[in-house]
């Protein structure tokens, strides 16, 4: 893969250059990741971010890849790597719902009625309507096929859904959600799903939030019961879910393995407190430690290209973009670890640069597939190993014995 830009792509990034230099202006004041807010400040923090996501929507700058119609660009995942890091060097923030625009709505677009292309995109593009996804479960993560949130058909055809979500992002301000169901338990379980838009404003919806050790309470668990949904919520077939979450967790993929070296955090800026301490930078072991972690940040840059290059022959990109998670995830974790060596317990001092790094981050191994989930993965699929046993395959959801502990 050639990795400069070619002619009409320097063009491009010229034009998205210019308009940012020109509009950064209205942006919201870049937020250390992981700063809270009291609830005020936060609502205050996510009008702004959605007004600012309009701006960006207007300017072309969103959903570079949707189609015109539904208010894209219609341009292809380079165009869309240009843009974010001309964001990012620009400094202002990206879109505030890159679940919506980068995964929600792609599914839309691709498995939705014209009805619901046309009366949901616009308002998710522009930031007027955010999103989350209402996938995860206490006990359906890693096995997503086992949900047992419920939705039963009522004879007018409409639904009545019940159940339970978990570790949902953004549903505290989110004003629709993307869920799949169990509709027909009495088949295999991968077959009796089905794929919902739910208005989070619907009566029987709780949304309660999930603090965590990082001091933020970014996701929530959603609880329905008895919420009535109409027979036009159901997205690309009843019993068709499954098919529909493969296309959102394809891009949930794409959208992590474009996500960028180190998620921000890139080896010259681990390499700083180093540099300033004069012992830890003679350090021999530092010094190896801090070469493993740019080693492997390295890797995953070369990943991310091989995913582009994928991505821009028009193929999908295969199960190694889930290893450059991984990888980001465990260099980011090691940095972490020889930060606070090096700085000792500020390290972890409440708003300091590196606390968040420290407390927050671990806890990606699970999101977007876990390390153990993304590994076994690759050894099927990429090195050719024999898969893992499933005892369940073919025998109706019904039949199957529920982990302790979760209903049935
Ligand atoms: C920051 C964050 C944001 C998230 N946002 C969302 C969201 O917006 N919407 C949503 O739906 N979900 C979201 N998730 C949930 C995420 O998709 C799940 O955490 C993930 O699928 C793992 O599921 P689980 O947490 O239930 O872990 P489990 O599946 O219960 O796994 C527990 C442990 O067992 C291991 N394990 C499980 N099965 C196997 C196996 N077959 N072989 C070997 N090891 C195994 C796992 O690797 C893990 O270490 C988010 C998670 C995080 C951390």
């Amino acid at each position: 893969m050639d990795l400069d830009d070619t002619p009409q792509q320097a063009e491009y990034r010229t034009k998205v250059r210019g308009w940012l230099a020109e509009h950064a202006g209205q942006a919201p004041a870049q937020r250390r990741a992981g700063a809270v807010g009291d609830g005020e400040e936060e609502q205050r923090y996510s009008a702004a971010r959605r007004a600012w996501q309009g701006t960006l929507a207007q300017a072309g700058l969103a959903g570079v890849t949707w189609p015109e119609a539904y208010g894209g660009r219609g341009l292809g995942p380079i165009e869309q790597v240009i843009v974010n890091q001309e964001i990012a060097a620009a400094g202002v923030p990206g879109i505030l719902d890159a679940i919506g625009v980068g995964m929600l709505g792609p599914t839309i677009i691709a498995h939705g009625s014209e009805e619901q292309k046309e009366r949901y995109l616009g308002p998710m593009l522009h930031g007027e309507e955010v999103w989350c996804q209402l996938f995860s479960e206490p006990a359906a993560g890693s096995d997503l096929a086992a949900v047992q949130a419920r939705a039963t058909q009522q004879p007018d055809g409409s639904w009545t859904l019940n159940g339970q979500k978990v570790w949902t992002t953004n549903a505290q301000f989110a004003s629709f959600g993307l869920l799949l169901a169990r509709t027909d338990p009495d088949v295999a379980k991968h077959k009796g799903l089905t794929m919902f838009i739910v208005p989070m404003d619907a009566a029987g919806v709780t949304v309660r939030g999930l603090r965590q050790i990082s001091g933020e309470a970014e996701f929530n668990e959603v609880f329905f019961d008895d919420v009535k949904l109409a027979a036009d919520a159901v997205v690309g077939g009843v019993g068709a879910g499954w098919g529909t979450a493969l296309t959102t967790l394809m891009f949930e993929r794409v959208t992590i393995g474009l996500g960028g070296e180190g998620l921000g955090y890139n080896s010259d800026r681990f390499a700083g407190p180093i540099a300033a301490d004069d012992e830890a930078r003679r350090d021999p072991a530092v010094r190896h430690r801090l070469g493993e972690i740019a080693s492997d940040l390295l890797s995953v840059r070369f990943t991310g290209y091989r995913t582009l290059t994928a991505l821009q022959r028009g193929q999908i990109p295969g199960p190694e973009a889930g290893l450059a998670k991984v990888t980001i995830v465990n260099a980011a974790i090691a940095a972490g670890e020889l930060i606070a060596d090096v700085i000792g317990p500020d390290a972890l001092a409440d708003g300091g640069e590196w606390s968040y790094l420290i407390s927050f981050l671990p806890g990606l191994k699970s999101a977007g597939g876990t390390e153990e989930i993304l590994r076994n993965t690759v050894g099927e699929r990429v090195l050719g190993l024999p898969p893992e046993p499933r005892l369940d395959k073919g025998i109706p959801f019904s039949e199957l014995r529920a982990k302790e502990g979760s209903k049935a």
